[in-house]
């Protein structure tokens, strides 16, 4: 398999197998994350797509979903992503699904059509790292685009029928703007239909922007407590039937709810671990985190 680079698939993905579709990523602007710092986005070549394809057709005849890694395939054009989306049917009679990474301005420059016509093909379950919904929150962390951009995108992903996962990060709008940020970032994810939504928490690392605005006194972090606050204001005001998964390392006390019906089970017990726990606990935990999500 032609992996290089960082090879980085969200945890929900651990049971589809791993085609190395992109590398790097196309934007590189978000304020905290050096995901893919040092990679400059590359497109394999379909010469080793189709060798890796030939690979899995050995070893998985019937795979049913794959996974095209890379921080955002879904920036391929229509064009390409259809030529790869057939080909891999060529290969694997009986896949149904090619999920990936994409960000709201991959779906810009994409219309309706192609959009229904790459489901068709199998095109379904992009992962979204939209992470808020409130523009101030958005602008703060580089995102590149607004709260009016997410909902205009995300309804052409609705009406083509295609199944996408949201990703909400708790403690990015900064000490005092978890409240805001939870509540406008709720309305708007309530207008929409993410399959479910993972939660991760901010976590600074050398290297990112935010740890250097950090460094120099222009973004303070918000406090271990608010940001499970800020999680519970989420989850009260988010208005849909969905999931919600905030269980990945990066969250102090991981837990999972099937929204509204474990909403109060799940907001208690978060009150609880507030009640219990103390801030330097939850600190001395994100200390030692080494990697996101
Ligand atoms: S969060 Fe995603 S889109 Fe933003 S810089 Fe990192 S990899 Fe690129």
């Amino acid at each position: 398999m032609h992996f290089m680079g960082r090879t980085w698939r969200p945890p929900y993905e651990a049971h589809s197998v791993i085609i190395q579709a992109t590398s790097g990523c196309t934007y590189h602007k978000c304020r905290f994350c050096n995901l893919y710092k040092d990679e400059c986005f590359r497109m394999s070549p379909m010469e080793e797509f189709e060798e890796d394809l030939e690979e899995i057709k050995r070893y998985q005849p019937y795979a049913r979903r794959i996974f095209w890694t890379g921080a955002n395939p879904f920036s391929m054009s229509y064009e390409n992503l259809k030529l790869r989306a057939l080909t891999v049917r060529d290969y694997l009679i009986k896949c149904q699904t090619m999920a990936m990474f994409a960000s709201i301005r991959d779906i810009r420059d994409k219309e309706v059509w192609q959009l229904k016509k790459l489901r068709a093909m199998g095109i379904n379950g992009l992962s979204i790292g939209t992470e808020s919904g409130d523009d101030e929150t958005l602008a703060l962390a580089g995102k590149g685009y607004t709260a009016a951009d997410i909902l205009a995108q995300c309804r052409k992903l609705d009406e083509a029928g295609i199944e996408y996962y949201f990703v909400y990060m708790t403690g990015l709008a900064g000490k005092g703007g978890g409240h805001r940020n939870a509540v406008k970032s709720a309305k708007l994810f309530s207008q929409l239909n993410p399959y479910f939504i993972s939660v991760d928490s901010l976590t600074l690392f050398p290297g990112t922007e935010l740890y250097r605005m950090a460094l120099e006194g222009t973004f303070t972090p918000a406090g271990e407590k608010e940001r499970l606050r800020e999680l519970q204001t989420f989850m009260q005001n988010l208005q849909i039937r969905t999931h919600l998964f905030a269980n990945s390392a990066s969250n102090f006390y991981p837990v999972t709810a099937y929204l509204p019906k474990e909403r109060e089970a799940v907001v208690s017990e978060l009150q609880y671990i507030i009640d219990t726990v103390s801030e330097e606990e939850m600190a001395a935990y994100r200390r030692e985190l080494k990697r996101l999500g």
